[in-house]
């Protein structure tokens, strides 16, 4: 998402291993968790995870993860939380992951797709496969919230954004935990306030171009972008600040639902 910024890192082009990436999605299936694709671009399928999604008393939670092929933490991050964490929510939540969600962009380390497509900016389209492929996926399904992980090279800290009509201030709670992880960026742009430090909020006047505005609009009245500095801090602290990130927010989806203020 990045503020202002739409430029790939410096210093891309190698080729990664896509198969490193469904090999262990696909090592995920099993009792209450589904593993299918929701397409395929350029023979790369784009696989996602379903978790206790016929259970229909519980929050649903839309995770996903590589939107933008450069920014990897965001994808190893939806990753752990599926091999590791999983467990501790499976009771509580229901999930649709979508751990990478632009796999030609991932495989040459570019933000935009291969065919020179920013999937963020194409969601109010129909000519990029991942959001046609996505947004078919998501058609009638309805989320309590929605996570999207992504990176900022040109930061030195973590920083997010939040949008919704029952919103309570979870960013805050967020930036408290993730503040323990590493800095926050304190980068403020005076036509682009935050909300509080570190939070800005995903604006109405955005449209429904992104990913997280056009799932505001038609299928989770909360969002969450969370944005880990690529450059500054190694994979395995940007990792840990999308898990806070994460877990912020779903221990505060749990909470609405026990005192019965589910959110809508
Ligand atoms: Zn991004």
């Amino acid at each position: 998402m990045e503020r202002l910024r739409s430029e790939t890192k410096p210093g891309a082009g190698r080729l990664r291993d896509y198969e490193d990436i469904t090999r262990r999605i696909d090592a995920l299936a099993g009792p209450g968790v589904t593993v299918a694709d929701f397409g395929s671009v350029d023979g790369l399928p784009m696989r996602y995870v379903t978790v206790a999604a016929t259970t229909s008393d519980r929050p649903s939670v839309l995770l996903t993860g590589g939107v933008h092929g450069d920014e990897p933490a965001g994808i190893e991050a939806a990753l752990r939380f599926l091999e590791d964490r999983i467990a501790g929510y499976a009771q509580s939540f229901a999930f649709v992951v979508v751990p990478c969600v632009n796999p030609t962009g991932y495989v040459r380390e570019t933000r935009d797709n291969g065919a020179g497509a920013d999937i963020n900016r194409a969601f109010d389209g129909d000519e990029t496969p991942e959001s046609i492929g996505l947004k078919a996926l998501l058609h009638e399904r309805k989320f309590a919230c929605a996570v999207d992980f992504h990176e900022d090279w040109e930061t030195q800290g973590f920083y997010m954004y939040e949008g919704g009509r029952d919103t309570g201030g979870v960013g805050a709670r967020i930036i408290e935990r993730v503040a323990q992880i590493g800095p926050i960026d304190a980068d403020s742009d005076p036509d682009d306030p935050p909300i509080t430090p570190g939070v800005y909020p995903v604006s109405s006047s955005w449209g429904t171009v992104g990913l997280a505005p056009y799932l505001l609009a038609y299928h989770a009245p909360h969002v969450i972008i969370s944005e880990t500095p690529s450059a500054a801090w190694d994979i395995e602290r940007r990792v840990a600040a999308h898990l806070a990130a994460l877990e912020v927010t779903l221990a505060t989806h749990a909470h609405s639902r026990q005192t019965g203020n589910r959110p809508r």
